[in-house]
């Protein structure tokens, strides 16, 4: 065992080689940038994984030594394997963060845990965000003023389908007037989970400073804080309480 927080930081890498412009504003791929700023902040050890990896890098040992997990996709969804999928949902069940990121929220893995088609509005011409708090004190938004701004980003607006989060902790607003839950919080059996908007292939919003500030206080937020949880079923007899009851309170 170690100390250290065990981050995999997933990425369907697809991008990357295919795209000049994606390979110009992430050279080290965008699982590289995020591994990056993780492995800056103490405490914290990110590896990635990628699609095309064997089990897509999310082997059974991947997975059990995985505190939280964070995922990046876009164009390649599809092919990420229901079995992998299913292994992934496991593990959050037991209590493994997940942390997804901007189109992420169309993944298969996001979709099964919410149970919604997580569709929302899209817009790409380079627009401004601001970014409001609206759950200050919130671990998630530690060290972040009450707002901060994107200057050129992919809109994303609501209607956003996903339930009713557990908590939102952010609001963003858009040049166009759309507005969106930028940041939203899920509990299902164990685990925690984070859906942040910001992100983009073409665009250097993982180099922002408030931006790795988020994901770094999320991934801490969500890191389990008990053992795996076990789903065993185990009923008592009838009456199982009497013997020390009638030890310890009958005359
Ligand atoms: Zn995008």
């Amino acid at each position: 065992m170690t100390d250290m927080l065990r981050v995999t930081v997933w990425n369907e890498g697809r991008h990357e080689k295919t795209s000049e412009k994606v390979r110009e504003t992430y050279p080290e791929g965008i699982h590289g940038a995020i591994c990056g700023f993780l492995n800056a902040a103490e405490g914290i050890e990110a590896k990635p994984a990628l699609l095309d990896d064997p089990d897509h890098g999310l082997t059974d040992d991947v997975l059990a030594s995985t505190d939280v997990l964070t995922w990046w996709a876009h164009v390649a969804h599809g092919d990420v394997r229901d079995e992998i999928v299913e292994k992934v949902h496991r593990r959050v069940l037991e209590g493994m963060g997940l942390i997804v990121l901007h189109s992420g929220h169309f993944s298969k893995i996001l979709k099964r845990l919410l149970g919604t088609t997580c569709q929302l509005k899209w817009r790409e011409i380079g627009e401004k965000e601001v970014l409001w708090v609206t759950r200050p004190g919130h671990p998630i938004v530690a060290g972040i003023d009450d707002h901060f701004i994107i200057p050129h980003v992919e809109m994303y607006g609501e209607h956003f389908d996903i339930p009713e989060p557990d908590e939102t902790v952010f609001i963003s607003g858009f040049e166009g007037g759309e507005v969106f839950r930028s940041g939203v919080t899920f509990r299902r059996g164990a685990g925690k989970i984070f859906y942040f908007r910001p992100g983009h292939e073409t665009l250097p919003v993982y180099r922002q400073k408030e931006v790795q500030q988020v994901i770094v206080n999320a991934v801490r937020w969500a890191a389990p804080v008990a053992p795996a949880m076990r789903f065993e079923c185990k009923s008592h007899e009838a009456r199982w309480f009497d013997a020390d009851w009638g030890k310890t309170i009958r005359p």
